[in-house]
């Protein structure tokens, strides 16, 4: 082994789970296994390296350092976790083999790299640790985005299925999943959900010491630098706190810097929010569609029209938490209605925020010792806009924007200081010199002043010599062998003064030096190397200078990034034509002429047919909507549910008018494409979804339900749907606000009844053999399905519409048997099943509570009209029934 490679292996040895990036010069090296992984992933040319001899060779491959960052990108998406090892001393001043150490680890949830990262969303590495606590288990989770410096952390009960953790883990979407590797049994089969439900996740094994109770909490108290964590409101969180603590430890470990930017934890506290299922999340398409998982299609990609990072990564989250808290979401709403009365602050306010960088990344490479002179620029071309942007906030005189301004620190001691230090034309490089600026630095100054001029002082230097021997001829020079020199002519042999040295004599002159002469050839030669190391020191000064003020830093950022998110929604309300909701005290939701906000988008303006929806607990608390397929059902569903939502994230909505009352928890149980991802059946994922609605929904909730019951027969559907309706509409009393779209004709029934229940229908026109769309929601219910119709509009060939028309007119007219039976004489095929769960073009012949098959056996016989010995197989019959 040469003592190069012990030196690698040495290092590889500590850092086994990683691809090791080694630097060797211009480039990082990787070796062994290493090599052969990383040529794959990065598409690299695998090359060998001796070991020893010729005969020993070792698989190699390289990438150039300035280009590491791409590289890393690939590895890192690739699933990858990768150590950077550098040259930690000068490679002249090294004797023997250069030192080197690993700087730190990029990992897919631990990264600050721009390559990796989504300026949209935030990168969580989440931390996940169990304890058993009095009778329940809790589950501990703490969320960290090293490159914004966001902690979090909060704690779940356990049921079997792990679905609090399962949601608040899909809500966040962390790229990296810290455990203790004594889990890994107990957590299999919430990893297996994770495997679908977050693709990608990488998943790190901890020993279980690193999420020890003590370890954790001085871990986060030193870093704090605080006595306790009452102070950050969640020192009763004990699960919580060790996963917070491990977590920290391990970006300790791999970032090995100064974490200075990240200030606090939080605790995530899901009280104050309206709470939103994963599934419901994911139904509602609020942040990407679900089909194909995109952007495009969600509610947020309509919401968002924020100009910065900063401003798109909190509208994400305001989406994800929307408030329950009136007088914040009021706040919001009345922000964004200054903001549309003078549409000039609106503009001026977007302009600025167009030339704001991400702050918070920013501020977090400078404080993890990453950042270089481009990025101080881009900070301070940011903080130049600040000024105006709080004389503009301050205008509006009061509110919440008006607070913002108040409160936003313009940070001019950090312009000035990167004003006055950092040249705006500085390269990348921090080792190449041209980062500092003339004036900041006495000694630089003089540097700078020899690096450049360093030929005219020594021609200063021969004038001023020749003025003080008096001889005119006095001549600089230069050789390899001494350096500078005087040359004097022999003629003027006496008039050299003592302090010249003779170096070297020539046939007519004599060669001289003198210590002001070689002390200033000394500067000059010297100065180069001292500048660059000078303003590589001033570098580092200024950014630790900055990173000190951390805190103040990602205060700031946050109120840019709410101004952004309140401009944003101020646009889209003025775009869209929104108006801004009431928010009630009382129970009732009021929505006259609302639009779905992202299909509206994708019509031709005016082509939305608006819809009115009133929800209260007295007689609307249960709509039970009919109407053929395609007609809207869904659609004013999900529309409804979206109001709500867009108003409690302090929102304007897409309505004439909207009177929303505060919702605690908005379900939807919708037919969902992505059921089959869980690996479950589709009416099972349906019945959990009921389920989790009937257990938790309560007179505050908004419930949304879109065909209950069509996974299994008829029958059966029609039942749970039947008695979810009744369950919701009467529930603890006063029952649950819900939509409820159905195929079941029947349940319209359910209005005779149930005082809360209403039958509404959406409506088309029929028209020649087809039907029309309205896509109004009216009062009352509809008994017709125009399935028929639906499908020859869908594009089924006529002559099977026309045989399904012939078939629909039978069972209609109840002649139902005698079609099944011609059927089966002309072809003669088996018959079908009886409870076939292909659904049926007819309406069932079930029609009140309580009426069963006996019943009706019974209904149908006229007793005058039989013979005793037909009453007697009747009899017969009938106990077949029971
Ligand atoms: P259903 O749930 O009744 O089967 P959907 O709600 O899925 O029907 O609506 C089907 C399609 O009809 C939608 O994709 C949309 O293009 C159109 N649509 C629905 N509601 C409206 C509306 N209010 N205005 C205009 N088009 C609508």
């Amino acid at each position: 082994m040469t003592p190069m490679l012990r030196q690698y292996l040495e290092i590889k040895e500590q850092y086994k789970d990683t691809i090791l990036f080694y630097r060797m010069g211009d480039f990082y090296e990787m070796f062994f296994d290493d090599a052969i992984t990383a040529s794959r992933v990065l598409g690299i040319t695998l090359t060998s390296r001796s070991a020893k001899d010729d005969t020993n060779k070792v698989p190699m491959c390289g990438v150039p350092y300035h280009a590491v960052s791409s590289y890393l990108g690939k590895m890192v998406r690739a699933g990858y976790r990768v150590a950077i090892c550098e040259q930690t001393e000068d490679p002249r001043q090294a004797r023997g083999i250069v030192k080197r150490e690993v700087v730190r680890v990029v990992t897919p949830g631990v990264t600050t790299e721009e390559q990796i990262l989504d300026e949209k969303s935030n990168c969580y590495v989440c931390g996940l640790v169990l304890d058993k606590q009095k009778k329940s288990k809790v589950a501990g989770l703490s969320f960290l985005d090293v490159s914004t410096g966001e902690f979090l952390v909060c704690e779940h009960q356990v049921d079997q299925e792990y679905s609090q953790v399962t949601d608040e883990l899909t809500r966040m979407m962390p790229a990296e999943l810290l455990l203790p590797e004594s889990l890994e049994e107990p957590l299999a089969p919430l990893l297996d959900t994770l495997t679908t439900l977050l693709p990608g996740l990488c998943i790190t094994w901890r020993a279980d010491l690193q999420f020890d109770r003590d370890t954790a909490h001085t871990c986060l108290t030193e870093h704090f630098k605080t006595s306790g964590l009452e102070g950050f409101g969640c020192s009763d969180l004990h699960t919580g706190i060790r996963a917070a603590g491990g977590l920290l430890l391990y970006i300790q470990e791999t970032q090995k810097t100064d974490l200075s930017h990240i200030r606090r934890i939080a605790s995530l506290s899901r009280g104050e929010h309206l709470i939103i299922d994963d599934a419901s999340r994911r139904n509602l398409e609020l942040t990407e569609t679900i089909i194909g998982g995109k952007r495009e299609g969600s509610l947020l990609s309509v919401l968002d029209l924020t100009r910065t990072p900063m401003g798109a990564r909190l509208l994400r989250q305001r989406l994800l938490f929307p408030l329950q808290d009136r007088s914040r979401i009021q706040a919001r709403l009345d922000a964004i209605q200054q903001l549309l009365v003078d549409p000039g602050i609106r503009r001026r306010l977007r302009e600025i925020l167009d030339s704001i960088y991400d702050l918070e990344r920013l501020c977090s490479r400078l404080s993890l010792g990453q950042g270089n002179a481009r990025d101080m620029t881009s900070l301070k071309i940011s903080l130049a806009r600040l000024p105006e942007m709080k004389e503009i906030l301050l205008e509006l005189g009061s509110g919440l924007l008006f607070a913002i301004g108040t409160e936003l620190d313009l940070l001019t001691d950090l312009y000035e200081l990167i004003h006055r230090a950092i040249r705006e034309d500085a390269p990348v490089s921090l080792r190449e010199g041209n980062l500092i600026r003339e004036g900041y630095h006495d000694e630089l100054d003089e540097l700078l002043v020899l690096v450049r001029d360093g030929k005219q002082l020594i021609l200063a230097l021969e004038e001023k010599e020749r003025q003080r021997t008096g001889i005119p001829k006095l001549k600089v020079g230069y050789n390899k062998v001494f350096g500078y020199f005087f040359e004097i002519s022999k003629i003027h042999a006496d008039k050299v003064p003592e302090d010249f040295i003779r170096k070297q004599t020539l046939v007519n002159a004599e060669r001289f030096i003198t210590p002001d002469l070689k002390e200033l050839e000394n500067r000059i030669s010297t100065a180069q190397e001292r500048r660059l190391e000078l303003e590589y020191e001033l570098f580092l000064e200024i950014r630790r200078q900055i990173a000190s003020h951390s805190g103040r830093l990602l205060a700031t950022a946050s109120g840019i990034a709410r101004v952004d998110v309140l401009c944003s929604l101020a646009e889209a309300s003025h775009r869209y034509h929104w108006i801004k909701p009431k928010l009630t005290a009382g129970s009732a939701i009021t929505i006259i002429e609302g639009r779905h906000p992202v299909i509206e988008r994708s019509l031709e303006p005016g082509r939305f047919v608006p819809n009115d929806v009133h929800l209260d607990q007295e007689t609307n608390e249960l709509l039970i909507i009919t109407g053929p397929n395609m007609a809207g059902k869904s659609t004013v569903l999900r529309q409804t549910a979206l109001l709500v939502l867009m108003a409690h994230i302090g929102c304007f909505v897409p309505a004439d008018r909207a009177e929303i009352c505060l919702v605690d928890r908005i379900f939807t149980r919708v037919g969902a494409m992505d059921d089959l991802r869980r690996g479950q059946s589709t009416f099972m994922v349906e019945m959990n979804e009921t389920a989790n609605i009937l257990n938790n929904a309560t007179d505050r909730s908004l419930v949304i339900l879109d065909e209950i019951g069509r996974g299994t027969s008829t029958y059966d559907g029609l039942a749970i749907a039947w008695a979810v309706a009744e369950e919701l509409a009467d529930k603890n009393g006063r029952g649950v606000k819900t939509l409820f779209a159905t195929h079941y004709h029947e349940l319209t029934e359910l209005a005779r009844t149930h005082t809360r229940i209403q039958n509404y229908s959406i409506a088309v026109r029929e028209w020649n053999d087809s039907i029309i769309f309205l896509h109004k929601l009216v009062k009352g219910a509809t008994n017709r399905s125009y399935g028929i119709q639906v499908a020859g509009l869908a594009g089924v060939p006529a002559h099977v519409v026309k045989r399904a028309h012939e078939i629909l007119k039978d069972i209609e007219e109840g002649e139902w048997q005698k079609s099944r039976q011609k059927v089966r004489d002309r072809k003669k095929q088996p018959a079908e099943k009886e409870n076939s769960t292909t659904s049926q073009p007819c309406q069932l012949p079930l029609f009140a509570p309580g009426e069963d098959k006996l019943h009706r056996f019974l209904k149908e016989i006229d007793p005058d009209e039989l013979t005793p010995r037909e009453a007697l197989n009747l009899l017969y019959e009938a106990r077949k029934l029971l």
